[in-house]
């Protein structure tokens, strides 16, 4: 029986496993489907503190596991098709195989919401995004016009946050008003290097037989009429999914399916904490998940002392 299963293995999973893995519980990470998580996807990370250079998103998470591993982390790829919460020991099926846990830290993260669109796929990293602030400040956006899609808080946030680097910065969306907060609306509409374009939507990402974005293929849902507005990155703002599923009906979340801790990281299952972008609509960085999964295997570390185990 483990003493600690963390699932996920984003800078949430890596960290609660660094943390218990110093406290001498010998941690089993299961690094699901996407090891390492969305951080991977990005290349570089400039506003992870302790590199003032930036470091590539994928090598952060390979120095995170390093650094678990080396107190005693075990780490497996597998995935977990369902996991039982309703006593305890947990037990989790881990690719077919029963896992049991006393206590489980959930570090599933979140996945970006995608258009499905021709060409958004082939051109991510290659101006497609979705991430300004990970992703805003590179050389190839420099002032050079953008687009981001969305009509949320998120998408007034990169919006705002990109015209730092753009040129020009087009707004996308599909309607004619914002879902946004008024304050943020008004902050991205008054903004003068922003330009809303309304009751639109991205229908294709171009160029990929150039391999770059050049521009996008919108619609006007109105008119109906076709344009193309050229830009040299898509970033793409339409929310994210939580990677809840697995735990609906015994973990409690809201409406989107986040994760809604009772307290701190203590979830409605005692033995069961949350950490990370599973549980955060709002910060979603990567040293914030870091401090929520330090926080998570400090309050698993705990229940554990509290049952003498
Ligand atoms: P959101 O509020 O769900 O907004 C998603 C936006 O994307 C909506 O405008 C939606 O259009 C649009 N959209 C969704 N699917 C689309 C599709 N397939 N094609 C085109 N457009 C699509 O998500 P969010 O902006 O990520 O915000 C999530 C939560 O975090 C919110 O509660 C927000 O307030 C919070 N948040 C707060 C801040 C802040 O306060 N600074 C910053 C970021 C996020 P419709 O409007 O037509 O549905």
């Amino acid at each position: 029986m483990e003493k600690v299963v963390i699932i996920g293995s984003g800078p949430a999973g890596w960290t609660a496993a660094l943390y218990t893995a110093r406290a001498q519980l010998a941690p089993l990470v299961l690094m699901g489907h996407q090891p390492g998580g969305l951080l991977t996807t990005t290349s570089i990370v400039e506003n992870f503190p302790g590199f003032p250079e930036g470091v590539d998103g994928y090598e952060l998470m390979t120095r995170m596991q390093k650094q678990a591993e080396r107190f005693g982390a075990k780490t497996s790829f597998g995935i977990v098709d369902s996991v039982d919460f309703s006593q305890r020991p947990f037990t989790l099926v881990v690719d077919g195989e029963k896992v049991t846990a006393r206590t489980v830290i959930i570090a599933t993260g979140a996945s970006h919401k995608h258009l499905g669109v021709p060409g958004e796929h082939e051109l991510e990293n290659k101006g497609t995004t979705y991430c300004a602030t990970c992703d805003g400040a590179l050389p190839m956006f420099r002032n050079q016009p953008l687009v981001v899609v969305g009509g949320g808080d998120s998408a007034c946030e990169e919006a705002l946050y990109l015209t730092r680097f753009g040129s020009e910065v087009c707004l996308v969306h599909r309607r004619e008003s914002l879902r946004a907060s008024k304050i943020m609306t008004d902050r991205t509409l008054g903004n003068p290097k922003i330009r809303p374009v309304w009751n639109s939507v991205v229908t294709e990402v171009l160029d990929v037989e150039q391999g770059k974005v050049t521009g996008v293929k919108l619609k006007n849902l109105k008119t109906g009429v076709e344009s193309i507005l050229p830009c040299s990155g898509v970033f793409i703002a339409i929310g994210h999914t939580p990677n809840t599923k697995i735990f609906q009906g015994q973990i409690n979340t809201d409406e989107n399916g986040f994760i809604v801790p009772q307290e701190r990281t203590l979830t409605n299952v005692p033995g069961v904490f949350v950490a990370g972008d599973c549980a955060d609509h709002v910060y979603r960085q990567a040293v914030t998940a870091a401090g929520a999964g330090c926080a998570a295997a400090i309050d698993a570390e705990r229940f554990l002392e509290a049952e003498n185990v």
